[in-house]
């Protein structure tokens, strides 16, 4: 495999064919793309073999600060884009979403060793903090040009197992941007002067993903009547709906098992924003369960109380580094057009239709955990997946997910008795 990304597409095809012992059906099927061709995904990242590919769905029903969205979900997991549309409806019966972010600052970080005085060089640091700053801007005219650029310096001093280390933090309004080349980009250009100033040695010059600064904070209310008609022929009053989910969230505010998976169930819809946008949602993704632990415990992103009506109110909050410059928003065609369908003009008005959504989403997995329990619903969504990993093909795939569904019996053995009954026919 030396030299493989040297190589083009068809010998890098067949080295994979051989290696992998991949029949011809399958590298026909690596052949097949979708709007991102192979030059475009040649020049995103390396060894290129093909695209892989993710269903595209669109949420709907979404109202934030008062406009209505389309929002655009690329993921692997069934039900999770009906989920996201239900919460949204019941949320839009009062108005919608609310949503607001602070400013698009992000956090460069350079580790600095082997300083002499550490009182002292963080003195000296604080007192060059402008011309450090300025000097950081000089490496991006256009950001700065935007309104954006390196704001501010901060620093600490930590004690580690290998001894201290002075940790000098970066401030940079990324404005559309998601920051991350942005900011190392700076953070290597001031790191000799740090080193000058400090006498110390600069080793990592790299952005933080816990952007505390840079947040989205959203809220809804979810009305006891509303949750009470989301159910077709409900055995339970709005009121004791809410009262579950409350019992729910408390739950998972404090117990790591369940916060986990709690925020897992956010970033269902998190992730799927981000990724039909083409954003960093690894980095949303670090970002938000740092942030859940920000105050000393692991805990949920949610927060859920009642009103002085005793209606449920949602909020959400965490750190949301996404951006409409940079990255692959601009060179993924389909990107671009979920960003289009959003209808969304600035970075900012995209990270709070994405925590909207992971609000929503959260919301709505509360709702059905508290009471149906989510597999009635999950599972005959899945039903199809079920029939497909059965051997199951086109009309085929529908009709036995039906059948499963009507049977309460999803079951990949079970799949398989109606596809071989079928076939006997
Ligand atoms: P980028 O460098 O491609 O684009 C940002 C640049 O675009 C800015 O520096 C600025 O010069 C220019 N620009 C033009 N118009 C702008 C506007 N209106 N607002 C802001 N900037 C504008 O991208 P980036 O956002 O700096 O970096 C994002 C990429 O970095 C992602 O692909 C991410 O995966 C990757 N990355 C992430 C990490 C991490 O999260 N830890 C580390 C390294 C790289």
């Amino acid at each position: 495999m030396s030299g493989f990304y040297k190589k083009s597409l068809d010998e890098r095809l067949a080295l994979i064919k051989e290696f992998a012992g991949l029949e011809e059906k399958e590298i026909a099927d690596l052949k097949k793309y979708g709007a991102m061709d192979f030059e475009i995904a040649d020049r995103m990242v390396e060894n290129i073999v093909g695209t892989q590919q993710l269903p595209l769905g669109i949420a709907t029903n979404f109202v934030i600060n008062g406009k209505e969205y389309i929002v655009p979900m690329s993921m692997e997991e069934p039900s999770v884009v009906a989920a996201a549309s239900k919460g949204a409806s019941i949320a839009k019966i009062t108005g919608g979403f609310k949503a607001e972010s602070t400013p698009p600052v992000m956090i460069g970080q350079i580790q600095l060793l082997k300083v002499k005085d550490w009182g002292k060089a963080e003195v000296a640091i604080g007192k060059a903090g402008r011309t450090l700053v300025d000097s950081a801007n000089e490496a991006d005219p256009v950001l700065v040009k935007f309104g954006g650029g390196a704001k501010k310096i901060e620093t600490s001093v930590i004690e580690t197992e290998r001894g201290k280390m002075l940790i000098v933090h970066l401030l940079v309004d990324v404005r559309d941007a998601m920051g991350a080349n942005a900011v190392n980009t700076m953070c290597e250009k001031i790191a000799p002067r740090l080193e000058e100033i400090s006498g110390g040695e600069s080793r990592l010059k790299i952005i933080s993903n816990l952007a505390i600064y840079r947040t989205v904070k959203a809220t809804a209310v979810f009305t006891k009547k509303a949750l009470e008609e989301s159910f077709k022929k409900g055995d339970l009053k709005g009121e004791e709906i809410i009262e579950h989910i409350l019992d729910a969230y408390h739950f998972a505010a404090n117990n790591i098992f369940r916060a986990c998976t709690h925020n897992k169930g956010i970033m269902n819809g998190i992730d799927a924003v981000a990724i039909a946008t083409g954003q960093d949602f690894r980095a949303l993704e670090a970002g938000a369960h740092a942030f859940a632990s920000m105050k000393g415990k692991y805990t949920t992103l949610t927060r859920y109380y009642k009103d002085k009506e005793g209606n449920l109110i949602g909020e959400i909050e965490l750190p949301m580094a996404v951006g409409l410059v940079g990255g692959a928003v601009k060179t993924s065609p389909i990107a671009g057009i979920a960003v289009k369908m959003l209808g969304i003009k600035t970075a900012e008005e995209l990270g709070q239709v994405i925590a909207c959504v992971g609000l929503s989403q959260n919301f709505a997995a509360m709702r059905a955990l508290s009471t149906e329990g989510i597999q009635k619903g999950h599972m005959r969504l899945h039903a199809k997946n079920i029939a497909v990993m059965a051997g199951a093909k086109g009309k085929e795939i529908d009709r036995i997910a039906a059948k499963m569904a009507e049977e309460k019996n999803i079951r990949v053995d079970r799949a398989k008795e109606l596809l071989k009954e079928s076939e006997d026919k």
